[in-house]
């Protein structure tokens, strides 16, 4: 198959720093749109997936998957866009489209999902490569619109952040009446703030970091709990209906089984693995409580997200970077210094 080389910056092992490198991708097939990318959000995952924190990372790897872009090129059955056109790309790139879940707009959860980085692309038989590069090459399906009105920096995290925290909002119905909490204010914490706030729900923030309370109101916030903090804890027992635990690393979730409301539910999005300590069952059956987990969103209910955020004026709040500033970023992504996402400015590649 026909191939383009391209810059990009990525890493070649877990314990290296990411640099400049080249990278092939596809010329466009029938139905591929080519995307010269524009801007490309910093997800606490590409660090995962950069030093193999899960364990299943492909090298090189070249992390991003929150990608606003502008078309360059079209193959001859594409429909949805053509060139100039402004556009994203978010953390799927192909799927079955035949299963029962890519039948329902749950490609995330079909069996062969292909992420945007680290998937594998069946037309080279190579990993797939993220978005911090000069362009990428993405099924039309798999494409999306973005509103004219927004700010196209501030998109880029809407592609993840945004929906990661957008899908089990209204998977569990949050609306005007709904006692939301968000734990952890970093890219989806912050997101989580904007989206629940903008449907309409009460919402209360728990963070470790007294210095985020202004911040957390700001972006939408109508409380913040310091989780360190045994008073406020004990002040909201029983309150929530949801809560959405964007926590990336292993903790504690015991302590906010009990911040639920009856038939609550809490929402691991943040950290992939075993829990320790574990979950204590009783607190749950004492109020048909629920544990659940969601990954990222579908792409139908992703265009939904990107119309909401049009009609409601939401960004990401971020700090644009160049791309030769990325070690620096990951470094202070690992401290919670973020306010609240970097965004590389793709021209600086
Ligand atoms: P982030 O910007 O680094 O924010 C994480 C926040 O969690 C921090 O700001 C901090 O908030 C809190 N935190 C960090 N370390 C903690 C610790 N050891 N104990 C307690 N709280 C801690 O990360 P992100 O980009 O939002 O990503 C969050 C997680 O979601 C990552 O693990 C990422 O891989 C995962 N993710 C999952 C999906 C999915 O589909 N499920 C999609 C995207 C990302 P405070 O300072 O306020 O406490
Ligand atoms: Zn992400
Ligand atoms: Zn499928």
């Amino acid at each position: 198959m026909d191939t383009t080389s391209i810059k990009a910056f990525g890493t070649e092992a877990a314990d290296a720093a990411l640099g400049e490198m080249d990278i092939k991708r596809r010329k466009v097939t029938d139905k591929d749109v080519e995307i010269d990318i524009l801007y490309c959000g910093v997800c606490h995952s590409d660090l995962h997936f950069a030093r193999n924190d899960w364990g299943f990372s492909v090298y090189p790897v070249v992390p991003g998957h929150e990608i606003v872009g502008k078309v360059k090129a079209v193959g001859e059955g594409v429909s949805k866009y053509k060139a100039g056109d402004i556009v994203a790309v978010g953390c799927l790139v192909d799927s079955c489209r035949t299963c029962n879940n890519c039948e329902n707009d749950l490609e995330q959860y079909c069996p062969e999902w292909v992420g945007t980085y680290g998937g594998h692309d069946k037309h080279l038989d190579l990993p797939t490569y993220g978005g911090y590069s000069e362009s990428i090459v993405v099924d039309e399906h798999f494409v999306l619109s973005v509103p004219e009105n927004l700010d196209l920096a501030g998109v880029a995290p809407i592609l993840c952040a945004g929906i990661t925290t957008w899908s089990p909002l209204r998977h569990w119905n949050v609306g005007k009446d709904s006692k939301v909490a968000v734990v952890g204010l970093g890219g989806l914490g912050h997101m989580a703030i904007k989206l629940a706030d903008a449907l309409g729900a009460h919402v209360t923030l728990f963070s470790r970091s007294k210095n985020k309370i202004q911040d957390a109101m700001d972006l939408g916030a109508d409380a913040v709990v310091i989780s360190t903090n045994e008073d406020e804890m004990a002040a909201v027992q029983g309150q929530f209906d949801v809560i959405i635990d964007t926590v990336p690393y292993v903790h504690d979730v015991n302590p906010y089984i009990g911040t639920l409301n009856t038939n609550g539910t809490l929402v691991l999005v943040g950290y992939l693995g075993p829990l320790d300590p574990m979950l204590n069952s009783v607190p749950m059956i004492m109020g048909r409580k629920k544990v659940a987990g969601s990954l990222i969103g579908g792409i139908a209910e992703t265009q939904e997200l990107l119309d909401f955020c049009g009609e409601h004026n939401i960004t990401s709040d971020i700090e644009v970077i160049d791309i030769q500033d990325i070690n620096k970023a990951y470094e202070r992504m690992l401290k919670s210094d973020v306010h609240y996402r970097f965004v590389i400015d793709m021209a600086s590649l």
